[in-house]
């Protein structure tokens, strides 16, 4: 049992203290009492296969109780900042430039140092959390930080999507926290009204309903996973991640000029014969993407390879590559020669004639 012999910092200690750190947005609930609210907001079928429900009731067995959760704005750089160089070259979503969530969950460990001086607490009565199997976007709309769009991400009314979320469960819920006893779950999609900008902006028509999307269909998913070769013209010139859907949503358009493209950066430009010339090692391709989001352990090398050969395959400049693109064509990586050939012959359609 923990010696708690501090007393509990109150809401407005922890804004401070989150405030410190950037977070833009905060919000606390009572961990049982939003089990409760979003077992009610699943429908009967989702209950009985749903992971989070248990995920969320283990952790209130092991003691924990509130949920603190925050934003933390995505600062773009000013596009005339990013790279652009003159070879050929596939762009990383700007949403991905930098490693957010490692930086989100660096400034909750400060907090979560600063909470246990203060509290007594020890360490495993915390959990961090952030791009986690917890419901997150769930939580923050629950909170108040913003509303699920059409586009299933969690929008803020002032920041639009551009907000990582991340955050702690708590050994107590401080005082003031949200009380969601009788909300009613909102729709997704329910507070865009009858934009529809999203659904239709969408290069995969991905987004099947309000708030769904279709993960096979999707580009962002796709940029780590399994891609089928009906997708590879509409991947373009990406090497990683797709951010569409936000760039057009009007909540991303707020804090710009009028008549400007929004928070569509182009996103940093990585001339594509660097990742065509590096090795398949973790090391070569990854050392290309330090700092980024690119740069996590959980990202195959692999994916970034196969998706700057289809990059290369739609760039009007891809011949250029030919030769980087002939190596690959002998990779024993099924999916690699899979992409390799294919740009082979979206950049030389005479050979397929030829063959
Ligand atoms: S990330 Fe891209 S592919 Fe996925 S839903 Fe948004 S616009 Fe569509
Ligand atoms: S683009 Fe429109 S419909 Fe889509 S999330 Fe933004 S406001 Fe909602």
């Amino acid at each position: 049992m923990d010696d708690i012999s501090f007393k509990l910092p109150s809401r407005k200690e922890i804004t401070t203290l989150t405030g410190e750190q950037g977070f833009s947005h905060i919000g606390f609930l009572d961990l049982a009492q939003f089990t409760e609210w979003y077992i009610k907001s699943l429908s009967t079928d989702q209950t009985s296969t749903h992971a989070v429900p248990e995920l969320l009731t283990d952790a209130i067995n092991s003691g924990l109780k509130g949920i603190l959760i925050t934003a933390l704005p995505i600062m773009e750089s000013p596009s005339s900042e990013h790279e652009q160089p003159q070879e050929p070259s596939g762009e990383v979503a700007p949403f991905a430039s930098d490693n957010y969530y490692k930086k989100a969950v660096g400034k909750h460990k400060i907090i979560n140092t600063e909470l246990r001086k203060r509290t007594g607490y020890s360490k495993r009565m915390f959990r961090i959390f952030c791009n986690s199997r917890f419901p997150e976007k769930a939580f923050a709309a629950a909170a108040g930080i913003g509303f699920i769009g059409k586009n299933s991400l969690l929008i803020s009314r002032d920041l639009g999507s551009g907000i990582v979320l991340s955050g702690m469960l708590l050994p107590w819920f401080p005082e003031n926290s949200k009380d969601i006893k009788n909300a009613l779950p909102l729709p997704p999609g329910e507070e865009c009204g009858k934009c529809m900008i999203c659904i239709k902006s969408c290069p995969t028509r991905a987004i099947i309903k309000p708030g769904v999307v279709d993960r096979g269909k999707c580009l962002q998913s796709m940029s780590t996973g399994e891609m089928r070769a009906e997708f590879f013209p509409l991947w373009g010139t990406r090497i990683y991640g797709c951010q569409e859907c936000q760039d057009r949503c009007p909540y991303n358009h707020k804090t710009k000029e009028p008549g400007t493209s929004g928070r569509s950066n182009p996103g940093p430009e990585i001339p594509l014969e660097r990742i065509l010339t590096a090795g398949t090692t973790r090391n070569d391709i990854k050392s290309l993407f330090k700092g980024t989001t690119l740069d996590q352990g959980w990202i195959k090398e692999q994916y970034i390879l196969r998706n700057a050969l289809i990059a290369t395959g739609n760039h009007p400049d891809g011949k250029k590559l030919e030769s980087y693109i002939k190596k690959h064509e002998l990779s024993e990586d099924k999916m690699i020669k899979e992409a390799a050939l294919w740009a082979d012959v979206r950049l030389f359609p005479e050979k397929e004639k030829n063959t």
